[in-house]
């Protein structure tokens, strides 16, 4: 019997496949298609011929653990035991995996925020527990008095996700205080903060979990190296948990994976000596402003973007047919990818929205915004 009946193929593979059996300009699945840093490449080379070729420890290599550790301390202020409380994953996926395997049961409940990232149901599923779909409100904001209307003795994990995907909203103070909150009326409740996109806000400071005080103690923060150093395909990410947690999530870690494959540790590791991450919202900045500006006089309708590298678009001035349909005519027809809004939700909610990548060469956000703009 299939623990995922009702899972298909994930919607970035579809749309990407579609995209190059079209030939059209890919702004679906996210991923750059910059050049990678000359520094990190240099890096690369030279560190492939030398003795990293075999497991690191299983939690990961020392020293990207210490340099993690070191980052946390500079940008949130916080300290975290590289012994303890880091585990480096095969990219955030597998992290958010590890986590909701180790911690979900049998007929748990998990809330997830529609619309949301297509990892989280899968992984509840194959843990046995429940999805308990909530959507934000129109604007791509939380509802609060949703939310805490869904919670019940069963409820053992919320997942959230800011900056989020793939509305490119983040969360204010005061989205954060309320979820306290509640979360103070629940102490059983688990937060699981995928935080991916950590590095690419551009309209305030990401707030992390990593500085919430009240929830710190019983929250587990999934990061991926594959979007603050544009290294999608390395797959390296990693969690930071207080050390109750994260002595069971290494449980299983060491059965899913052991360890993450060494290169790419060592190569991240000794980049990160070198790198600002401050560079990265800047460099993002830029593209989300040329995207934007070289839309601005077509009939798509842009949505704030806050941060990632997503800008969602409403096309009802263009056309009424369903975002799926309308996506695949894009790729057809005018020769561009994007990801269409309705697969995020559980009910396929349906609002004439698409998701853009703009993490791409201007070159590329130029000629697809042509195209664009002639629809
Ligand atoms: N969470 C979110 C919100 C994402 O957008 C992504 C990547 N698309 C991931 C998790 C997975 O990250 P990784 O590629 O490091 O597995
Ligand atoms: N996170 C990427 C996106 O949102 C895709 C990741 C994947 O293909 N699994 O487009």
């Amino acid at each position: 019997m299939s623990k995922l009946p009702n899972i298909t193929t994930s919607i970035f593979s579809v749309m990407s496949q579609l995209a190059n059996q079209h030939g059209s300009i890919n702004l679906s699945q996210g991923f750059p298609n910059f050049p990678e840093d000359e520094r990190l490449l240099q890096i690369s080379e030279r560190i492939l011929r030398e003795n990293i070729h075999q497991y690191t420890p299983m939690a990961g290599l020392p020293l990207l653990l210490e340099k993690i550790a070191l980052q946390t301390q500079k940008q949130y202020n916080r300290k975290v035991d590289i012994t303890s409380e880091i585990l480096i994953t095969a990219g955030a996926t597998q992290g958010i995996f590890t986590a909701i395997n180790t911690f979900v049961n049998q007929g748990d409940e998990v809330v997830i925020l529609d619309p949301s990232y297509d990892s989280y149901e899968p992984s509840v599923l194959v843990a046995g527990g429940k999805p308990v779909r909530v959507s934000l409100n129109d604007d791509y904001t939380p509802n609060f008095n949703r939310i805490e209307s869904t919670i019940t003795s069963k409820t053992k994990m919320i997942v959230v996700n800011n900056p989020h995907n793939p509305a490119g909203r983040i969360w204010t103070e005061q989205d954060f205080e309320a979820l306290e909150t509640i979360l103070e009326k629940h102490p059983q409740i688990l937060v699981l903060g995928d935080e991916v996109y950590e590095y690419i806000t551009f309209t305030q400071p990401h707030i992390s979990f990593n500085t919430r005080e009240i929830l710190k103690h019983r929250t587990i923060i999934a990061s991926s190296f594959g979007k603050s150093l544009h290294v999608t395909g390395w797959k390296v990410g990693y969690l930071i948990a207080p050390e109750n947690l994260m002595y069971e999530m290494k449980k299983v870690h060491q059965f899913l994976v052991f360890s993450v494959n060494s290169f790419s540790q060592y190569a991240i590791a000794e980049y990160l000596e070198v790198v600002d991450f401050s560079e990265v919202s800047k460099m993002y900045q830029q593209k989300r402003d040329l995207f934007q500006n070289l839309l601005k006089d077509s009939r798509f309708e842009l949505m704030p973007c806050d941060g990632t590298y997503f800008q969602v678009v409403n096309y009802n001035a263009i056309s009424k047919e369903n975002d799926v349909d309308f996506a695949k005519k894009l790729i057809t027809e005018h020769g561009v990818a994007a990801i269409p809004i309705s697969v995020f939700y559980e009910d396929a909610t349906d609002k004439h929205m698409l998701r853009f990548c703009f993490a791409k060469t201007d070159e590329t956000l130029i000629a697809a915004a042509e195209k664009l703009c002639g629809i």
